[in-house]
């Protein structure tokens, strides 16, 4: 089961192939390759990447 990165919720809505939303921190996730990739919703509904955030470690899918 994945876990969101950032606050290790299981509380994850689907939204799209491979793209998953956190309703506990409202970051978006997609699934790449072998990591999970972090996202904020910008207010103009851009996307700005979070990946600096958190350790490669924390993002790898298990
Ligand atoms: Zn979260």
């Amino acid at each position: 089961m994945m876990k969101c990165p950032n606050c290790q919720s299981k509380d994850l809505g689907k939204i799209g192939v491979n793209q998953y939303y956190c309703w506990n921190c409202f970051i978006e996730l997609s699934i790449g390759k072998e990591t999970i990739h972090t996202h904020q919703v910008e207010e103009d509904g851009s996307l700005s990447s979070l990946d600096d955030l958190f350790d490669e470690q924390l993002r790898k899918l298990s």
